[in-house]
């Protein structure tokens, strides 16, 4: 089969859908790849590595969507809509139901669309999701151990101690994906750190794992007052599936907390779990409420693409190989991959995506 590799166009998205390591998987098997040229500058990937690995470098962006299948990051644009067709497999994050004008697109040109994040497991896991929230976990620790000093607005206290000096007080709201990265990090620089979970499974697997290393607490109101107010750096990282993130810290904690608390909400893409979040960016990443630094980037992963694109492609890889062997016919022999599917010649197949517009599934 042909793939096609476009670069992605997106504003600050510096990914790339395809590792030259995961092209020449492809390419021993008997398939082609066209890369357009400069698709993986942003992860500091060359055009010569990919043409080492014995992919074609094409100039314009049309021939690499012209392929039959093309594998990508992030959704295509209205730019893009015009390279979408009835014969192709599109293989990349789409969230369409937040997203009705491709959504449209996708219907009116009849692609076969597999979402990343719709793809699922026996296990009920979303495996192209996780490696997203394994980088931002463990950005989240490093990025609020900066933020912990005094020059960037927090209370000026080293992750790790010194002898004689306690170290930071750590507090990772859910103990998921992301918390357990986060937490694994904290560890390593030497913090106190404390996980609380609704669910005794998660903090069962932080007890075994670290035996007393780290703290567990169930998570309901009183615990979560009871760690906030004391804590140096307060990581958000749960996660409802299908919905918006419970307000675990609310405003009026806010001056009750010590001055100079950061607040990593690494949950923000889903509203964030406290109540004085909203959205920000890499160029602007921080503000302050009531001597509170709050970071709330949405797309931490994207201030690391390099290490995002090749965690990305370890697990998608896979996928892309199956989807190359044995076009659509993959999805009748992977129920994970079945469930990435979202439209298919002119139909939803996706019921979230049909429930949210109205369409017929
Ligand atoms: P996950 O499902 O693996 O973990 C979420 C955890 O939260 C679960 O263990 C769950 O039991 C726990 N939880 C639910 N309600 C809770 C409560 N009231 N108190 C304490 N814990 C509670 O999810 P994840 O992959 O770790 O993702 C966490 C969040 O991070 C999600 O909102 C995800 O979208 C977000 N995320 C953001 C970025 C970013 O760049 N900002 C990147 C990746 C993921």
């Amino acid at each position: 089969m042909i793939i096609g590799l476009p670069k992605e166009i997106k504003d600050n998205e510096f990914r790339v859908g395809l590792t030259p390591g995961a092209v020449k998987i492809l390419i021993s098997k008997g398939h082609q790849v066209r890369v357009e040229t400069g698709a993986g500058e942003g992860s500091f990937i060359s055009d010569e590595e990919y043409r080492a690995v014995g992919a074609q470098i094409v100039a314009d962006a049309e021939d690499a969507w012209s392929a039959a299948l093309v594998v990508k990051v992030k959704e295509p644009l209205p730019s893009e809509y015009p390279c979408l067709r009835q014969e192709m497999i599109l293989f990349t994050y789409l969230h369409l139901a937040s997203n009705e004008l491709l959504t449209k697109a996708l219907l009116a040109s009849g692609t076969t669309a597999i979402a990343y994040e719709t793809v699922q497991n026996h296990a009920g896991q979303l495996p192209l999701l996780m490696p997203m929230s394994e980088v931002a976990g463990r950005m989240a620790t490093q990025v609020g151990a900066t933020i912990l000093q005094k020059n960037q607005g927090g209370r000026g206290v080293l992750m790790g101690g010194v002898p004689g000096v306690a170290p930071a007080d750590v507090i990772i709201l859910g103990g998921g994906t992301v918390g357990a990265n986060a937490a694994r990090i904290a560890v390593g620089m030497g913090a106190q750190v404390t996980v609380l979970d609704v669910n005794y499974d998660r903090l069962a697997y932080f007890e075994d794992l670290y035996n007393g290393r780290i703290q567990t607490r169930k998570s309901n109101a009183h615990t979560i007052e009871e760690a906030v107010y004391g804590a140096d750096l307060v990581i958000g990282a749960v996660l409802i599936p299908g919905g918006k993130a419970p307000w675990l810290v609310t405003r009026d904690m806010l001056p009750r907390m010590r001055k100079g608390t950061v607040i990593v909400d690494v949950a923000v893409d889903q509203g964030g779990c406290v109540e004085t979040s909203t959205p920000t960016t890499h160029s602007n990443p921080t503000f302050e409420i009531d001597s509170i630094v709050h970071y709330c980037v949405a797309n931490m992963p994207g201030a690391v693409p390099r290490t995002s694109t090749f965690a990305l492609n370890n697990q998608t890889t896979d996928y892309v190989l199956l989807l190359a062997d044995q076009g659509i016919g993959a999805l009748s022999e992977n129920p994970a991959l079945q469930l990435g599917l979202n439209t298919y010649r002119g139909q939803v197949t996706h019921p979230g995506v049909a429930e949210t517009f109205g369409f017929k599934y």
